[in-house]
């Protein structure tokens, strides 16, 4: 592949803001699209979750609009548990939510807490935690999202005789910040100076209270399935019997999780109250570990491109390196976090060898990944050997088709607004792209989206001014984005400069020969005067 000269790929900003809110119309089925590009699997949960947290914050939007009127309804949250293994994306999928909402986001560990002394920090800790994540803007503060992992294991057991004091201490002491409380901040005045007041000199106390923060809980609840198991036997007339007797249906029990069940394993009723929605993930499955890998958007393998990519080199992974990965990890047990390690015990080697001998990429292979250190062996036999550009170019390939087969299944969602055509040319771009920067697909496509978008603008000032119809040609449009990218100009400037060459000339054949409509093909970039000559000589 020709290097490219230089790309310059945009943030894109996802945040919107101290008032996103007042902005926020995302629609249920968006977010779930927008979680379907990352998270492999997890059907419902991903569907169950954005719905509560689109309602949520539409909510929270409508409350803050009416604020200061009276309202006797108040304000029930939508916070979440959120149920299943670890390494199945239950963190992940909160994360990018709140990515996407521009919100922040804190993680927390359930078991860290107790209910009068506060070992390692408690829950208020984790709102103040919200407010320095969101660089001290209290109003986004207000409405960040906590994920307290690991609330399973507050649970009381049930192997204690009486009720477990101080795990239903802490469901208690949770009750208030999981609806409303004030939360205490101190913080450092701003603009001053050594020769200012003590007094000026003290910390500012603020408030955040808790009503909009949303809560996620989750945790592997081993043992609930029992429960659950145990009360679908007695109640659901042979329904338990029946599935259980089918080698063919794999059932996740957990699906049917109830308040009551999350009762009987021993949360407080008022605890569980307050945590209305239930989202089951389900355990991940070696293809879709596979699925995972193969996700232009992953994030496992787009940072370990990027690890290497420190050193100036490229890694392509094949199909079977991938697979190899993906059962090696199933068979771990530890879900994705799995692929990680994987990933990381298999290219180690590589990592510490090849910064030092100059090369440019890696092919990873299904043999690389069974047997690293005999492979690097091999390798440093001859670093040089044309068979490592061949596996390195194999591989590349196998990337590229799985990149735009990920494209053309998705490509609605991508496009959804926007009618810009998928051409060849633009999606061996976005590919170079993609490669050049390791970063996500949908990180590359926005970029050529806004380019696309700012060319259409163009073009309609261009039109508007000249009192003409210019339309520019798919092959233009590619050759401005392409020009655009690689030289670092920007849309405007360098359509201004380029067709500033022929506006005058086509100002005259429109009063000369009355005609309105102009196509601008790549020529009128590259070669103006036999793009007019052309015009010319073909109206003739
Ligand atoms: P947990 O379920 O224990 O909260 P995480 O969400 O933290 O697990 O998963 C760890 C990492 O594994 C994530 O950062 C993500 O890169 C990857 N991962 C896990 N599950 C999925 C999934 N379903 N789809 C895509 N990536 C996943």
């Amino acid at each position: 592949m020709p290097a490219p000269n230089r790309y310059r790929i945009q943030k894109v900003t996802l945040t919107q803001g101290t008032n996103f809110l007042y902005d926020f119309d995302l629609k249920p089925a968006d977010l779930e699209a927008y979680l379907d590009e990352y998270v492999v699997g997890q059907a419902e949960a991903k569907g169950i979750i954005a719905t509560k947290v689109c309602t949520h914050f539409h909510k929270a939007k409508a409350m803050l609009l009416r604020e200061g009127r009276g309202d006797n309804v108040g304000f029930i949250k939508n916070n979440i548990i959120l149920i299943g293994p670890t390494g199945v994306g239950k963190t992940y999928m909160i994360k990018l939510i709140a990515k996407k909402l521009g919100v922040p986001f804190v993680k927390g560990d359930a078991t860290k807490f107790s209910e009068t002394g506060y070992v390692g920090g408690d829950v208020e800790d984790l709102v103040r935690d919200l407010y320095w994540e969101a660089d001290g803007d209290l109003e986004k503060a207000r409405f960040g999202i906590i994920y307290l992992d690991e609330i399973d294991k507050i649970a009381s057991s049930g192997d204690i005789i009486g009720p477990d004091v101080s795990r239903t201490g802490v469901q208690r002491a949770l009750l208030k910040p999981l609806e409303e409380t004030e939360v205490e901040i101190k913080v450092q005045p701003e603009n001053v100076f050594p020769f200012d007041s003590e007094e000026k000199k003290k910390k500012r106390k603020i408030t955040i209270n808790t009503k909009y923060v949303l809560f996620v809980v989750s945790g592997a609840f081993h043992g609930l399935e029992e429960i659950i198991k145990k009360r679908l036997k007695k109640s659901s007339l042979g329904f338990l019997s029946e599935v259980e007797g089918r080698s063919d249906v794999k059932v996740n029990y957990l699906k049917f999780t109830t308040p009551e069940d999350l009762v009987a394993y021993g949360f407080e009723r008022e605890f569980v109250g307050r945590l209305p929605v239930i989202a089951v993930c389900d355990p991940l499955t070696e293809e879709d570990l596979f699925e995972i890998l193969a996700n232009p958007n992953s994030a496992i393998v787009l940072n370990k491109k990027r690890d290497f990519k420190v050193y100036g080199i490229d890694l392509a992974f094949t199909d079977s390196a991938l697979r190899l990965c993906a059962k090696l990890a199933y068979k771990e047990g530890t879900g994705a976090r799995a692929l990680l390690r994987v990933l990381e015990k298999a290219l180690i080697p590589f990592e510490k060898t090849l910064p030092s001998l100059n090369v440019e990429h890696l092919g990873v292979t299904e043999e690389l990944i069974c047997d690293p250190q005999g492979y690097l062996a091999t390798f440093l036999n001859n670093p040089r050997d044309s068979k490592w550009e061949e596996v390195y170019l194999q591989a590349l390939k196998e990337e590229k088709e799985r990149f735009l087969r990920y494209l053309e299944l998705r490509k609605h969602r991508y496009l959804r607004t926007d009618v810009m055509e998928l051409t060849p040319q633009r999606l061996n771009l976005l590919f170079e792209l993609y490669k050049f920067e390791d970063v996500e697909l949908s990180v590359v496509l926005e970029e050529m989206l806004n380019l696309y978008r700012q060319i259409k603008g163009y073009e309609a000032t261009f039109s508007r001014r000249n009192q003409i119809q210019a339309v520019f040609t798919d092959e233009a449009i590619d050759y401005i984005i392409n020009e655009v990218l690689r030289n670092d100009r920007g849309v405007f400037s360098f359509c201004e400069k380029a067709l500033s060459r022929i506006e005058y000339a086509l100002l005259n054949i429109r009063d000369i020969q009355g005609r309105k409509k102009f196509y601008i093909t790549p020529l009128a970039f590259t070669n103006p005067e036999k793009y007019i000559e052309d015009l010319i000589s073909f109206r003739a």
